[in-house]
């Protein structure tokens, strides 16, 4: 039988309608809704949904803002086997929704497959990552969603839905659905034989090599990772995930040039560390994935961070902002010169890329895409006066905000930044007339009521 409770307080317990509800994992965020489910079926994900007035599905908790919140009650999917189904004819596999990508890569890599790409953090579910447009970097590399192959959602009536890429109308609406569309109980992935990467990084970039080389450095390895406070002349560090076998290997048209920087010890003007580092000064690398260029498996060198250790700083908020690829300088001068106003409240900066693609609510959708991230000091009042500057200074280059992260454009500027938003709103009212997946955050940032 399907379990409900009360979301866990953190200390003691909570009576009916008295609950102490969870936080985010960065603890930033306090969750409003009143009570969480725990189905292990999907039938009983179904029951759930249909008897609800508003639920919303919850995934890892890894989002900074309400994204996930639920003026009714929670629904995880964490209960529920995963269920990981590697078909090798098809190169797929499908997964529960609230499979970790963590779990996922470990059993991969042990039947001999690879997923094209990782997050910096593989403690984050499969359905959350989606529903949010996360990605990984690398300039042929999509977003996360753009591996999603078919998708199972409970719809608001309890309803089954199985959606395919190429056939299912509303498809590519509904792959980054920010939840509003129903719970997604299964995906399935596109995956592809295992193969083999190499981690280095090089520190002290000067920037003005970097900026004058920008497209040669983003494309010298497979994923290709700048990190900054945009105080100063250098980049602090680059991260290069080089494939070394499989079959995108032979067109990383970057391999000569990372195989180069390898051999001088040196890479657009940066040094090549000596010991394995971490993204934030001073921190230990030991939560980090092997570097220093030992071979060794995707699984366990595509994200920054091990699944057995905290990712980043844990205390900490986040936001990202993307923009055409070809704005990717001038915006980089935007930033640094606001960096008076951005060092002091960061921990540290990323910036990634990410390839076009067509799913409507994408962050990269119709464009590739150069990601800022910002890593930010837990002072979030500072943090949320700061927003609006870098949006006003990002503004000309139509900067799209990531889904799960800090930021403070409503709901008519995001609008602006999206060709097919209305499509999706659209899609969400069919899937939702009576909107029981809508919460706060989507009327302030998407519908805009
Ligand atoms: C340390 C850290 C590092 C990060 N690194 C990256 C990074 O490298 N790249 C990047 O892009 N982002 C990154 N993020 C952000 C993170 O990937 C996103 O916030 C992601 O959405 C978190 O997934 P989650 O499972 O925690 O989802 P949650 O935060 O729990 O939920 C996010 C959204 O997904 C929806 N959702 C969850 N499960 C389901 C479901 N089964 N069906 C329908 N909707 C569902 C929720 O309703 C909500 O709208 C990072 C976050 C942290 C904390």
């Amino acid at each position: 039988m399907r379990t409900v409770s009360e979301l866990p307080g953190l200390s003691g317990s909570t009576g009916a309608g008295s609950s102490a509800p969870e936080l985010n994992w960065a603890g930033n965020y306090r969750y409003t809704a009143a009570s969480i489910h725990r189905p292990r079926t999907l039938e009983e994900v179904q029951e759930v949904v249909a008897g609800a007035s508003k639920i919303r599905a919850l995934g890892s908790r890894h989002s900074f803002n309400a994204i996930a919140d639920s003026p009714g009650s929670l629904v995880s999917l964490e209960d529920l086997d995963p269920g990981i189904r590697i078909d090798a004819a098809t190169r797929t596999v499908t997964v529960s929704g609230g499979t970790r990508y963590g779990t996922l890569a470990e059993q991969l890599e042990s039947a001999g497959f690879a997923l094209s790409n990782l997050a910096s953090l593989p403690h984050i579910s499969v359905a959350g990552a989606i529903a949010t447009a996360t990605h990984g970097s690398g300039d042929a590399n999509g977003n996360l969603a753009t591996s999603v192959a078919a998708l199972e959602l409970v719809a608001a009536d309890g309803t089954v839905h199985r959606l395919n890429r190429g056939s299912s109308p509303g498809f590519d609406g509904a792959v980054v659905g920010l939840g509003a569309l129903g719970v997604v109980t299964k995906v399935t992935l596109d995956i592809e034989p295992t193969f083999t990467v190499r981690q280095d990084v090089f520190e002290a970039l000067p920037w003005d090599t970097v900026l004058g080389n920008f497209d040669a450095v983003t494309s010298s390895a497979y994923s290709v990772s700048l990190f900054t406070d945009w105080s100063g002349d250098d980049v602090a560090q680059a991260w290069l995930k080089s494939r070394l076998s499989g079959s995108a290997a032979s067109s990383d048209a970057g391999s000569t040039l990372a195989g180069e920087a390898f051999a001088a010890g040196t890479f657009f003007g940066g040094t090549r560390a000596g010991v394995a580092r971490h993204p934030l000064p001073g921190v230990s690398a030991e939560n980090c994935t092997e570097q220093l260029g030992v071979p060794g498996s995707w699984s366990e060198r595509l994200a920054h961070f091990r699944m057995a250790f905290t990712p980043s700083s844990g205390e900490e908020l986040q936001s990202e902002f993307f923009v055409r690829r070809e704005h990717a300088v001038a915006a980089i001068g935007e930033l640094r010169a606001l960096s008076d106003r951005i060092t002091p409240l960061l921990l540290v900066s990323e910036i990634r890329t990410v390839a076009a693609d067509k799913l409507w609510l994408s962050t990269a959708y119709g464009q590739d895409s150069v990601g800022f991230h910002f890593t930010w000091k837990q002072r979030q009042d500072e943090v949320e006066k700061v927003l609006p500057v870098m949006e006003e200074a990002l503004a000309p280059f139509n900067a799209r905000p990531h889904w799960g992260k800090l930021f403070h454009a409503g709901a008519d500027a995001v609008a602006e930044l999206y060709p097919r938003f209305s499509d999706f709103k659209d899609l969400a009212e069919r899937m939702d007339p009576e909107q029981k997946f809508r919460n706060e955050f989507l009327a302030r940032k998407v519908f805009g009521n």
